[in-house]
Order: C-alpha cells, then sequence, then structure tokens
C-alpha cells in the first residue's frame, strides 16, 4: 500500500481523503485513515525534507533589515529577536504604514485565521478608519502565541508607530476574537483601550454550540442574538442579554444554551454589540480577508526556505504600504456614497415626520409609516432605555423607531449617529443625512447630477421637501 501511496503522492495526490478512494479503486482496502495521515506525514518530511530554518540565517538578514530606510514604502525589520534560546520573533513594517497608524483609534488583531511558516505563527496587527477601511501595520513572524508574543508585537508596533509619527499612539479600542492571551497583552500595552470581541466570531461559536438544540430553538435563539448584536448602549445591552437569557430559560429550561451563552458572550467577552463602540467596526472582517488572500495566494508558503520568505513577506508589506498612495487613503470621517445619499433623497420627499427631543435627539418610525406622535417617542423611550417586560417587547419597539443623535452641535452631519442597521454597521445611513440636511449640513446637488437622464427636472438645484419638525 505504502508503494502506491507514494507514487500516487508523487502524481499529485495529496490529500488524505482523495488517496483513500483512490486506494479503494485500486482494491486496497485494509487500512485505516489514521495510518494513512501518519504515514502521509512522514512521506511529507520526507520528500520537502525537514522544516528546519537556520537561526543564523534568518538574524543576520534581520540585522542587515533594520536600519529604517529612506523611502516611505521600503518593508524594514522594526525589531528582531532570532536565537535557538529566544526563538523566532521578527517584526515588519514600512514608515508609510506606521504614519497611516497614528491616524486611528482602532486597532485589529487576531489569532483565528491562522498564518504559519515552518510552524511559527504569522501576526499581523493593522488598524481602520471611519470609511471601515483595514489598513495593516505590522508583519511578526512570533514564537508562539502567547500572551508575551502578542504584548511584544503591540508594544514594538506602539513604539514604531510614535517614532515615525511623532505622536503618542493610544487606541481607543483593540477588536479581536475572543482569545485570553490577546486580551492580557492589550491590558498591558494599551490599559486604556477598550477590548472589542469580533461579532463574527460569536456568531459562529454561538452557532456551533446551538448545533445540538432543536431546529426550532437554533432559528429563534440565532435572530435574538442578532438583534441583541444591534443594541446601542451598554445599559440595553446588559438589560436586554438578561430578558434574552430569560425568554430561552424558559422556553428550553432543560437546554445548556443560556448558561453556556450567559458565562461566554455576557460576563467574560461582552464587547460584540454594536453600541460598544459605535465608531468601531464590530468584526475583523477587514484583517480576516487579507489573512485569507495571502493563504490562498499562495503568497507565504508554509515550507519556503528563510531566504525566499522574508523576500515575499517584504515584497508584500511594501505593496500594501504602496496601496496607501491610490485609492486606499486613511478616513477620518465616515462616507455618504452616491447610493446612501440618493436613498436620503428619496427618503426625505417622503415628508416622514421628526420628532425632536431635547436639543439632539430626533426620532423617526421605522417602515412605511409616516406619522410619530411625541406619546408614541415617549413610549419607545420607556421601553427601549427603560424598563421592557420581555424580551420580544423589547425588540418589537426597538425597531419600531429610529433615534438620530446630534454629538456635534449642528456642525456636521457625520456626527450625528442613527439606531438603525445601516446607521449602526456602517456610520452613516439616509436617516443621519436626511436630519443633517434639515440643518444645511448636506448638499444633495451630486446626487440631482446622477439622476437618470431623461427624468424631467426642474432647472437649477432640486428642491428638497422639509419633513415636519416636531419639538416635544
Ligand atoms: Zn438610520
Amino acid at each position: 500500500m505504502f508503494q502506491v501511496v507514494e507514487e500516487l503522492y508523487e502524481a499529485g495526490v495529496k490529500k488524505p481523503l482523495q488517496l483513500n478512494s483512490a486506494l479503494l479503486n485500486r482494491g486496497i482496502s485494509g487500512h485505516s485513515m489514521k495510518q494513512l495521515n501518519n504515514f502521509l506525514t512522514r512521506l511529507k518530511t520526507k520528500v520537502q525534507g525537514p522544516a528546519t530554518i537556520s537561526y543564523l540565517e534568518l538574524e543576520e538578514w534581520c540585522s542587515q533589515h533594520s536600519i529604517q530606510p529612506e523611502e516611505d514604502d521600503c518593508a524594514y525589520v522594526v525589531h528582531h529577536d532570532v536565537s535557538p534560546t529566544s526563538g523566532v520573533h521578527v517584526i515588519m513594517s514600512t514608515k508609510r504604514l506606521l504614519a497611516n497608524a497614528a491616524q486611528s483609534e482602532v486597532v485589529h488583531l487576531d489569532a483565528t485565521y491562522k498564518l504559519t511558516w515552518n510552524g511559527f505563527p504569522v501576526i499581523i496587527a493593522g488598524v481602520s478608519d471611519q470609511a471601515r477601511q483595514f489598513f495593516p501595520v505590522v508583519f511578526g513572524v512570533m514564537q508562539a502565541e502567547t500572551s508575551e508574543e502578542y504584548g511584544l508585537l503591540l508594544n514594538k508596533m506602539k513604539t514604531a508607530v510614535e517614532e515615525v509619527s511623532g505622536k503618542t499612539f493610544e487606541p481607543r479600542i483593540v477588536v479581536a476574537d475572543c482569545a485570553d492571551a490577546i486580551t492580557t497583552a492589550i491590558s498591558q500595552v494599551f490599559p486604556e483601550a477598550k477590548r472589542g470581541h469580533c461579532w463574527f466570531h460569536v456568531k459562529k461559536a454561538a452557532e456551533t454550540h446551538l448545533r445540538r438544540e432543536s431546529k426550532d430553538m437554533q432559528a429563534i435563539c440565532k435572530a435574538d442574538i442578532a438583534n441583541l448584536q444591534l443594541c446601542y448602549c451598554q445599559d440595553q445591552f446588559d438589560m436586554a442579554a438578561q430578558l434574552a437569557l430569560n425568554k430561552w430559560r424558559q422556553l428550553w429550561p432543560d437546554s445548556g444554551f443560556p448558561a453556556y451563552f450567559e458565562d461566554q458572550y455576557v460576563a467574560r467577552y461582552g464587547g460584540w454589540f454594536e453600541g460598544f463602540d459605535l465608531r468601531a467596526p464590530s468584526t475583523n472582517n477587514g484583517l480576516e480577508s487579507l489573512n485569507g488572500s495571502i493563504k490562498t495566494n499562495h503568497t507565504l508558503r508554509e515550507r519556503l526556505p528563510v531566504g525566499r520568505f522574508v523576500v515575499a513577506a517584504q515584497s508584500m508589506i511594501r505593496d500594501w504600504s504602496r496601496d496607501l498612495t491610490g485609492r486606499r487613503q486613511f478616513q477620518d470621517t465616515p462616507i455618504a456614497d452616491l447610493a446612501v445619499m440618493t436613498k436620503a433623497h428619496q427618503y426625505l420627499q417622503q415628508e416622514k415626520v421628526v420628532v425632536q427631543v431635547g436639543e439632539d435627539s430626533f426620532f423617526v418610525r421605522s417602515g412605511e409609516e409616516l406619522t410619530l406622535s411625541n406619546e408614541q417617542v415617549d413610549a419607545y423611550v420607556q421601553m427601549v432605555e427603560g424598563n421592557p417586560q420581555s424580551f420580544d417587547e423589547f425588540v418589537d419597539h426597538r425597531f419600531s423607531m429610529w433615534r438620530v443623535q446630534d454629538t456635534g452641535n449642528r456642525t456636521e452631519a457625520m456626527a450625528m449617529w442613527c439606531t438603525c442597521p445601516e446607521g449602526l454597521k456602517k456610520f452613516v445611513c439616509k436617516h443621519s443625512l436626511a436630519i443633517g440636511s434639515l440643518f444645511g449640513l448636506i448638499d444633495f446637488s451630486d446626487v440631482a447630477r446622477a439622476m437618470p437622464v431623461g427624468r424631467k427636472r426642474k432647472r437649477g438645484r432640486p428642491t428638497l421637501a422639509r419633513p415636519a419638525l416636531e419639538h416635544q
């Protein structure tokens, strides 16, 4: 059998399952998958050579590339410590990537989508901007995924960003998966930063745990968790989470899921709802898709010899850096693109009633309903920000109207945030733009220019319907 496996392997059949079916096709059976896997591991080592690297070789290369270059996009080694006793630590970046990071208050780091090189974890940390674009900052080949190693990476990133930009680098929030090693590292390097938990990971983990439950329960819990994720402040999340747990415990008294969810995603890892930080992405999707593309493009293959690996890494980091000179610029305010501007323009023409409460809060009905009374707004505030009796009652009210909050004293539309799902996730929506336009903060002339040709339009700027603004 082993002779046949070797032949198949050389012919390009390299995956255990493919190999197994090829063997069965040839009438060879009686082996277990475990035997096949073990043999495959030995075969790989024989074919590719042992996965060893020379510390001396790597250390020399790092030393040669440790001097900060003149050129902004030239990748260099920000920090390294390579020896048989301390292990492998190589952290690289460019001046442009580091200077870019200084503009951000949102850091992303992840341990889930693993890239490795000769068994060493490759860890990328980056930042995001107000247009929710992700920008890599440092590329690290580290010894292990421990709190010390993450701490070292974050610490060297902080020092390098500060050195290049001349400003202190104190992020407001660090978003990562739920790994405790990362939490410890963050609290040591950025003690003031909030610890955000990637919503995508929480969702996946909850779904996996729910698989043992009935289809009914799965569907209800998934929907409830998605609604919980749209809470827009901490008090609301605390209250709504307890209501959801009560609901589940009543419906399924024998299930272990409520206890699991409460322990994990309410008590320990609670930083995954939108209101945890209204101006930071709630997922690490930008970072993960970068990791994914590195993996699928085989830019950095697992067993590249050290010389080729560092050269490949260097050119990849240079490309990230050059990206910043083109269309991918750092945005410090959310971007209202033509699509959302058009929606806002159409929304205004519906002449929905806007109820103003106090100086800075504006309420509109969701859905088709145009009217809205002060009593309805009162009931909403009571329910959603006060004391609902059940989770379902909370959800019904929560999504019955949207609240636009002005945090900028009528100075800019982008300082208005809205509680609708799009507003929370994209930082800008038709409601915040429409309210902004009531105060002259939005100019719709581009929308008018982009209207389909042939539709009759008055000359000059279109006039805007002004929704009734009711003071309470
Ligand atoms: Zn909105």
